[in-house]
């Protein structure tokens, strides 16, 4: 019998518990590494972090995860990965760790008001969307700037938007603001998309897309409520007004690893470095989905990760 089987779940002293693996995160590659862990009979703990299934349930339909050739959306898919995780012994708790000591065996894993230890980590903490950092940004957010097209699309019904950015995310996110909004400009500092083909001919085609090409936006201007704004053509460098009532904004994003600076090697973005085992730099401690990949960062990727991760959690645990 494998000696993961007889790992269980402990109280230890000063009410610390102790699991065999915890997992951080509920995206796509936590909930594939808590079913796959769960599976291995290593009793997992997840915990979800602050977003509950993490991007993925902000993106309205997946057309693209194998297994749903009509799509199924974000928060549904969701669902199902914590459905399948939990059915095989997942155990998740809605709590964001704060702290962690990977210098110490067994790793120490903070939460607020509780400490956990560990013998096994996996790290799948995702990624959080970028901010553009313009006067405005920060003081309109939630009042006409988003970040997130899927939960905010609603409020924007027959009014003007605009998107910035020239990726899969904008393209992806106009397309579905077009249900809502009268008229949505996409704003993007040049005249070549990131996004897909197929994603710039769906655009293309909506007459409710329209474009304003190497532009930037140096300026969002509004009180209450977002009104404008300032754009800068990066060709002449002349600025003008642009009215808007909403602008959403997908420039990216940066991966949330600094729980883990000074602790786990990162690259110079701050990504957690991995080898092709999902293995960092700390024996025991492993990374998968967004956290630790700036190259694909698709459900279906980070699901691969999340079960590549679990499954060399486990044996390092049998050897353990
Ligand atoms: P992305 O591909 O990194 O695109 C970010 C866009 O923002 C780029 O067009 C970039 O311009 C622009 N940008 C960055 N910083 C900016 C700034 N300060 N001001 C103005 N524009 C700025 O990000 P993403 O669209 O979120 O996609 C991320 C990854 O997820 C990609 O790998 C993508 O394929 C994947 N994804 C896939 C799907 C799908 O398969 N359906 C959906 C969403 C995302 P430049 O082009 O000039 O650099």
């Amino acid at each position: 019998m494998a000696k993961t089987t007889r790992k269980k779940v402990k109280t230890v002293g000063n009410g610390q518990e102790h699991h065999p693996l915890i997992i951080l995160g509920s995206g796509p590659a936590g909930m594939s590494a808590a079913l796959y862990a769960a599976r291995a009979e290593l009793h997992p703990l997840l915990l979800t972090g602050m977003e509950l299934h993490g991007q993925a349930a902000v993106t309205n339909q997946i057309e693209n995860y194998p297994g749903f050739p009509d799509g199924i959306n974000g928060p549904q898919l969701g669902a199902l990965f914590l459905k399948q995780a939990e059915k095989f012994g997942t155990k998740t708790l809605f709590e964001t760790a704060d702290g962690v000591d990977l210098h110490t065996r067994p790793f120490i894993v903070n939460t607020y008001g509780k400490v956990y230890s560990t013998d096994a980590l996996i790290v799948a903490t995702g990624a959080a969307p970028n901010h553009l950092n313009v006067p405005g940004e920060i003081e309109l957010t939630g009042r006409g700037v988003s970040y997130c097209a899927t939960c905010d699309g609603w409020f924007f019904k027959d009014r003007r938007v605009v998107m910035v950015g020239g990726g899969d995310s904008a393209l992806e996110e106009a397309l579905f603001v077009t249900r809502y909004a009268t008229s949505v400009t996409i704003i993007h500092r040049r005249s070549e998309f990131r996004a897909g083909i197929l994603l710039q001919e769906r655009a293309r085609q909506n007459p409710r897309i329209e474009y304003l090409l190497n532009h930037i936006i140096v300026q969002i201007i509004g009180d209450d409520a977002v009104k404008a704004v300032k754009v800068k053509d990066v060709r002449t460098g002349l600025e003008k007004d642009f009215p808007t009532d909403g602008v959403f904004i997908f420039v990216g994003h940066t991966p949330n690893s600094g729980l883990f600076k000074g602790q786990l090697e990162l690259d110079e973005r701050g990504y957690i470095k991995t080898n092709m085992k999902m293995e960092t730099n700390i024996p025991g401690v492993f990374a998968a989905g967004e956290v630790a990949d700036p190259n694909y960062r698709q459900v279906v990727t980070s699901a691969g990760m999340g079960a590549a991760a679990a499954i060399q959690a486990t044996r390092f645990l049998q050897k353990d």
